[in-house]
């Protein structure tokens, strides 16, 4: 692991390289009593060229300042802290990936580690790097999501602080995702509201295919951005900037693997549970997934609302064997040509 300690009189001091272990706190330490916690996930991606990639480490640095900020604790220099990233996945990564298309889950955190009590902005911070091996958490046959009622909490709102990563946002997800699970469902589907505004799916964002109601349009859909409610995510953000790059032309223009597939509308935009309720009853929904660096591209085959069960279509087979929507399985492809080095890009960052 690797640790950087932060006074509010030194500053940053020099990171250590350590062995995997506890970390040294009081039991007066602030995160312990009061959140003062925030976090990233990436992956190191052991590449089909033998290279050890990682897939836009520039997005995660600079979501950790947006998130450690948000609890008062320092920020560490994005472009350091990418620095540093790198240099803990060459060292320590690499003996942990031998095999070509593999992965490791790559956890920065940072923690007001100061023993004090009083209820108060951090003196003292501790930012740490660790990784673990887990397999891929891939779901062949579709996600089923159990939608959010009231009494099971809001994961994010207006004025709230879902928007960043800071693990206040997941402790009180728990009982609804064990309820979840208990009931033989992956994941909540995180309704907003009385009007049941959809936003993300477990940690995770989520996309919809459907036939826009009015236009009849074919459209590409999730949640905004703008009223800093949901997690600006980085496969989010990829799968946008790639659909509107690769989905949205005439289909003559449209590259080879997805001739056979309409264009698509990409949008960032509003829309309820009522609103999928209905455009699955008027057969005008195409497909659904979630996307996040644990679970990936996760195409959804269910999803229960109080009495109404929606099945989701996925019609497309995956490269890995596995069913999904035609455009997630397009997308997922795309992504992991670039994580794993089958093609060259400016998103698989070489260390
Ligand atoms: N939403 C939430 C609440 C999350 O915790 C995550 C995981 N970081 C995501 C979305 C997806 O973000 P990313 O693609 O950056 O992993």
């Amino acid at each position: 692991m690797l640790t950087v300690k932060w006074t509010e009189k030194g500053g940053w001091e020099a990171p250590q390289l350590r062995p995997y272990g506890p970390l040294d706190l009081m039991p007066t330490a602030s995160c312990i009593h009061y959140a003062t916690q925030a976090f990233e996930g990436m992956k190191g991606y052991r590449g089909v060229d033998g290279k050890l990639r990682l897939f836009r480490p520039d997005l995660n640095s600079k979501r950790m300042t947006l998130s450690s900020t948000r609890i008062a604790l320092p920020s560490f220099p994005p472009e350091e802290l990418e620095e540093l990233i790198k240099a803990f996945v060459a060292v320590d990564c690499a003996k942990w990936l031998p095999d070509p298309n593999t992965f490791i889950y790559i956890r920065p955190a940072i923690i007001a580690s100061g023993a004090a009590l009083g209820v108060q902005k951090p003196r003292e911070a501790t930012l740490f790097i660790i990784a673990v091996l887990f397999p891929p958490m891939d779901s062949p046959n579709g996600l089923r999501l159990l939608a959010s009622k009231e009494d099971m909490g809001t994961r994010a709102w207006p004025g709230g602080h879902g928007w960043s990563k800071v693990g206040a946002n997941y402790g009180p997800t728990l009982q609804a995702q064990g309820e979840a699970r208990e009931r033989g469902f992956d994941q909540i589907l995180w309704l907003l509201g009385k009007e049941g505004r959809v936003t993300e799916a477990g940690a995770s964002n989520f996309f919809i295919v459907w036939k826009h109601k009015y236009t009849g349009r074919l459209q590409l859909v999730t949640a905004p951005l703008g009223d800093k409610i949901i997690l600006d995510g980085v496969t989010r953000r990829s799968v946008l900037e790639l659909s509107r790059a690769r989905l949205t032309h005439q289909p003559s223009e449209i590259r080879r693997e997805v001739q056979h597939l309409e264009k698509v509308e990409v949008v960032e935009e509003d829309f309820t549970i009522h609103d999928l309720v209905e455009a699955h009853a008027e057969g005008r929904l195409v497909e659904a997934f979630a996307c996040g660096t644990a679970f990936f591209v996760a195409p959804i085959a269910y999803i229960q609302y109080v009495d109404e069960g929606i099945d989701v279509p996925m019609t497309a087979a995956t490269e890995d064997g596995g069913k999904a929507g035609p455009y997630a399985s397009a997308i997922k492809t795309w992504l992991k040509e670039i994580m794993y080095g089958r093609v060259q890009h400016p998103w698989g960052v070489v260390v």
